[in-house]
């Protein structure tokens, strides 16, 4: 029988999401890749066991993470009924609809319909009444953000989730949901979009607004897929997501120049005792609207390493600055 360490709570930070009462731990983790069908349970299971047991109590998911679609929820259920279920409490465990689930006009997008459905679906797999979060995982131009996070307030409000969250929404998307989301009694709670040294369309305009809304911001891929570690520095190697058929890297994505400049962030990374990705998530945390990193990790050797981020976050100037002249 699995006893989480009675040491969990002793090293890691946890910070306010936004202005709710919600503390969330630097580092979350999730179940985007490595915990479908596909992968080895066992591997997964060590991987959640690990993270919690230091600390990690946010576990993100979606309808579709698997693959197939729905696995990864099917596993991480299976791994609360082996593991966690007397944790229930001591987790926040979030799910999200917004992309292609099922055939037909109301698999996918924002409709009321859609959301709701999903979540049912979601709940069923995971054998949890309700999650903590559900997120609309991006907004659908074609229906009214009035039906979408009126479905996802409506979850909040029949217990299905606790609190709301959206994905993916543009700076003037995000001030829009908030106004609707406050309107309906629910609050946004946070934000995810992709964020990581590689990808930084949220500095323009989206964290102020999330600074003044009072709402949270997790960033996704912060290791931009692992193109921010060391995993693919001398090539591309067995294993590795974008060696599999099924992983959203592209080993087209792993380019020259993304491989040179990841190699002199590597470079400043060693001088200041870290690995590339304690750096990049370290990078990604000096901004005080970040609430958590969002991470992926196919063994408990990288999230371990991974966690290794917190023991070095502050930065000095004149490293900002060399880290600057490298992505520009
Ligand atoms: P990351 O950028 O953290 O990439 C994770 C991958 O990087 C791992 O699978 C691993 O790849 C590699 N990696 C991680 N740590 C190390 C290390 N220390 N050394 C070497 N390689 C390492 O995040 P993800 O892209 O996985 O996204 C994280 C989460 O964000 C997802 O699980 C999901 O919950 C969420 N997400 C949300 C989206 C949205 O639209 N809202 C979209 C995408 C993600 P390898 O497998 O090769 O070992």
């Amino acid at each position: 029988m699995y006893l989480s360490s009675p040491t969990r709570y002793d090293s890691m930070t946890y910070a306010r999401c936004g202005r709710s009462g919600l503390l969330l731990p630097a580092v979350s983790l999730g179940l985007w890749h490595n915990f479908g069908g596909v992968d080895a349970y066992e591997n997964g299971r060590a991987i959640v066991r690990r993270a919690f047991d230091r600390g990690v109590t946010h576990f993100d998911l979606a309808n579709n993470y698997g693959p197939p679609p729905g696995s990864a929820e099917e596993n991480f259920g299976k791994m609360l009924r082996d593991d966690l279920h007397p944790y229930r409490d001591e987790l926040v465990i979030s799910t999200k609809a917004g992309y292609l689930m099922w055939p037909g006009p109301y698999g996918e997008w924002g409709s009321r319909k859609y959301l709701l459905s999903s979540l049912d679906q979601s709940l069923r797999r995971i054998g949890i009444p309700y999650v903590d979060i559900f997120y609309s995982h991006r907004p659908d131009p074609e229906t009214p953000l009035e039906e979408t996070l009126g479905a996802v307030a409506a979850a909040v409000r029949q217990g299905k989730a606790i609190y709301a969250g959206i994905s993916n929404y543009s700076a003037a998307q995000t001030r829009e949901a908030c106004r609707i989301l406050r309107d309906l009694g629910c609050p946004c709670l946070i934000h995810q979009p992709k964020y990581s040294m590689y990808e930084r369309w949220v500095e323009a305009e989206l964290l102020a607004v999330l600074e003044q809304e009072g709402v949270g911001c997790i960033p996704f891929s912060p290791l931009a897929q692992g193109l921010l570690t060391d995993r693919y520095l001398h090539g591309i190697p067995e294993g590795s997501r974008a060696s599999k058929p099924h992983g959203f890297l592209q080993s087209s994505q792993v380019t020259p120049e993304r491989v040179a400049q990841s190699q002199r962030l590597n470079d400043i990374a060693q001088q200041r005792g870290q690995t590339l990705a304690q750096l990049a998530l370290a990078w990604v945390l000096r901004d005080p609207r970040i609430t958590t990193v969002l991470i992926g990790a196919s063994s408990v050797e990288q999230l371990d390493q991974n966690l290794g981020a917190l023991a070095r976050r502050d930065f000095a100037q004149d490293e900002l600055a060399a880290i600057e002249d490298i992505l520009k």
